[in-house]
């Protein structure tokens, strides 16, 4: 792995960073391409690939041969057109407001889940006098985004509301399939079956990274994995081929010594029972460190890693700041200006999610900005 040349002068100064491994990520999507195949495999890439910057992420995997994307916003479709010029595009949440036209002229899938949606986009078909593609999202159980069955069922008697729409991808969503023995997987699987078979011969799209573990049954044409693909394993039961691809660091500022009694951070919700050492961390809940991630007198908490040893979180997290308990670390292990690893390939996302009462998603995905994102380029494979 080569690390991009941008990094030492952004380092110097930088109170925390990202890194991006994107060889891991483009080796995940073969992984799941691979898993699922001959059902082909796209990448969700929305919400800026999970927070860890799609302006890297999509060439990445267009490059590593991923022919199609989905995102969520208008802004984000225009965003991803950019970065992957011929690859398919697919825009989750719909015709946001008036996105039509724009979408067609991205060239952008918009993924249609309301009668109202397909009523727009067939209109615009006509308008412009060609046939534009979109995808129908039915609702099988998650009752999120989707069709209610009584309106597939409209729509299948009376196609004419899609005249002029290239119905290219019917899709649904799976409520529970972190869990693979919810029987609500099995109920969705079915309802899907039998809905789209109201759409003959159209490609047909259920399953997202927990999902595609599911077994064949659920690929039908396509999938779907975003968390994967950035090394998250949502399902603890039924773990993904993937690796992780994301490290998170912040810098220590300061080692302290704290005396029995006293108290850490707001509120003074940590207690010391006996002589301890304290270091204060360069990151806090603006930088999407969950607040209530903190070791407090009454419950545990995240932890960090200092020179690889685990560091409790103790006291309330603040905006900028975190504290955690280092009496425990060898003398000399946390040193003020050294890099303390807040997830890790043996700290994860999913660790860091739990301790905070949270799912991992949540943590990638709320990494704010004042990390510097570094990326470890996938052509040095
Ligand atoms: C976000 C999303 C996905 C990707 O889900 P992961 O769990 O991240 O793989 C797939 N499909 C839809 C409709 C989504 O909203």
């Amino acid at each position: 792995m080569t690390v991009n040349t941008r990094m030492p002068e952004s380092l110097a100064s930088a109170t925390g960073t990202i890194t991006v491994d994107l060889g891991r990520i483009a080796a995940n999507w073969k992984a799941l391409a691979a898993k699922v195949a001959p059902a082909r495999c796209a990448a969700v890439v929305k919400a800026d690939a999970y927070g860890l910057g799609g302006e890297r992420i999509i060439p990445t995997l267009a490059r590593a041969g991923c022919p199609t994307f989905f995102i969520a916003t208008p802004s984000e479709a225009e965003a991803a057109r950019n970065l992957a010029p011929h690859a398919d595009i697919f825009a989750l949440n719909g015709l946001v407001g008036n996105a039509a036209a724009a979408f067609a002229h991205l060239d952008v899938k918009p993924v249609l889940s309301t009668l109202d949606d397909i009523v727009a986009w067939s209109a615009l078909c006509k308008a412009r006098g060609e046939r534009l593609p979109a995808a129908i999202h039915i609702d099988t159980g998650l009752h999120r985004l989707g069709l209610p069955v009584r309106d597939v069922r409209r729509l299948a008697a009376e196609p004419t509301m899609m005249a002029g729409i290239d119905l290219c991808l019917v899709m649904s969503h799976l409520a529970s399939a972190d869990n693979p023995r919810d029987p609500k997987n099995r109920d969705q699987l079915l309802a899907f079956e039998t809905l789209t078979a109201l759409f003959p011969a159209v490609p047909r799209s259920l399953a997202a990274s927990d999902g595609l573990m599911l077994g064949p049954a659920y690929h039908f044409d396509l999938v779907r994995p975003g968390y994967a693909l950035y090394g998250g394993q949502a399902s603890q039961i039924a773990p993904t081929p993937v690796k992780a691809a994301v490290t998170v660091s912040a810098r220590i500022l300061a080692v302290a010594d704290v005396a029995p009694g006293e108290t850490v951070g707001y509120s003074a919700t940590w207690r010391a029972k006996r002589p301890s050492r304290i270091a204060t961390i360069a990151a806090g809940y603006a930088d999407g460190i969950p607040r209530n991630a903190s070791a407090s007198d009454g419950r545990s908490g995240g932890h960090v890693l200092i020179s690889g040893h685990l560091a409790p979180i103790v006291g309330r997290v603040s905006m900028d700041l975190i504290t955690v308990d280092v009496t425990d670390l060898p003398e000399g292990a946390a040193m003020p200006g050294e890099f303390a690893k807040l997830i890790a390939d043996d700290l994860t996302i999913e660790e860091a999610g739990f301790a905070a009462g949270t799912i991992g998603y949540e943590i990638l995905t709320r990494l704010g900005p004042r990390f510097t994102r570094l990326y470890l380029d996938d052509e040095a494979r």
